[in-house]
């Protein structure tokens, strides 16, 4: 479904992803893990279309779409929950909803009847339904998280892509999210799941590829993962 060949990204004279492979199929979470300044959210965005790959190909059912503008990518199936949220002060929640739910080019139908009930339902599904009157500056830092699981989701992307979603979080949310990110698997997404740490993802990923600076150190299951002598230097004990 997803397919990540060769991705090279620069920035000036630094090279923040080098050399990067991996795929998701249907019903697969890859968990990407990796130390601070490794390049996981840039991988990200250069799926995205965010960022700009330097070289590579990203495959979405076998088209290549590196270099494509982000709402061109989007409509081929792709939804990104960012690292940190930025939401829209003067917009409820289930307006946001409202908004990720339509291609740019139809956002006049936002107050359409269907459109509102497709937001309260996504709304429901990740928890928001008491609070989606409400505007976000006044909401608790894990709803802010569920909105952007919500607009990533809301147009049922094929392959999401999740930024740490479990940083700032407690215990009971962390389980709370986890079990709606095994829901999206079993609906048969391809899940990108990033985190700093292979043990905090373990248990829901099937597949885990770790970075260190820019490169690719090991891939395979957790348990593999977490076995791997640089993993185990660079992350484990380094820090
Ligand atoms: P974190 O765990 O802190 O989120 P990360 O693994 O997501 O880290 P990236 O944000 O991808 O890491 O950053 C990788 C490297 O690229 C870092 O050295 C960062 O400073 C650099 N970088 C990221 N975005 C840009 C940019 N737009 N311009 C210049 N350098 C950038
Ligand atoms: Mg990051």
């Amino acid at each position: 479904l997803l397919e990540v060949d060769g991705l090279i990204k620069r920035f000036g004279g630094l090279v923040a992803v080098r050399d990067i492979s991996f795929s998701i199929g249907p019903g697969e979470i890859l968990g990407l893990i990796g130390p601070n300044g490794s390049g996981k959210s840039t991988v990200m965005k250069c799926i995205m279309g965010i960022e700009r790959p330097t070289a590579g190909a990203v495959k979405l059912d076998g088209v290549n779409v590196a270099g494509w503008p982000t709402h061109r990518i989007a409509r081929q199936g792709v939804g990104i929950v960012f690292q940190h949220a930025r939401p829209l002060h003067r917009q409820t929640i289930l307006e946001h909803i409202q908004l990720a739910l339509l291609p740019d080019n139809l956002l006049m139908l936002r107050t359409n009847r269907q459109v509102i009930r497709d937001a309260e339902e996504i709304a429901a599904r990740v928890g928001l339904s008491r609070v989606m009157h409400r505007l976000p500056g006044t909401l608790p830092f894990a709803d802010l998280r569920r909105l952007e699981l919500a607009k990533a989701i809301a147009r049922n992307p094929k392959v999401v892509l999740v930024d740490e979603p479990f940083a700032g979080l407690t215990a009971a949310e962390v389980a709370d999210f986890s079990e709606l990110i095994a829901s999206f698997r079993a609906e048969g997404h391809a899940v990108l799941l990033v985190d700093h740490n292979v043990k905090g993802v373990a248990a829901l990923v099937d597949r885990v590829l770790a970075m260190y600076l820019g490169e690719q150190v090991a891939e395979g299951t957790a348990e593999a993962v977490m076995r791997n002598e640089t993993v185990r230097r660079v992350y484990l004990g380094g820090k």
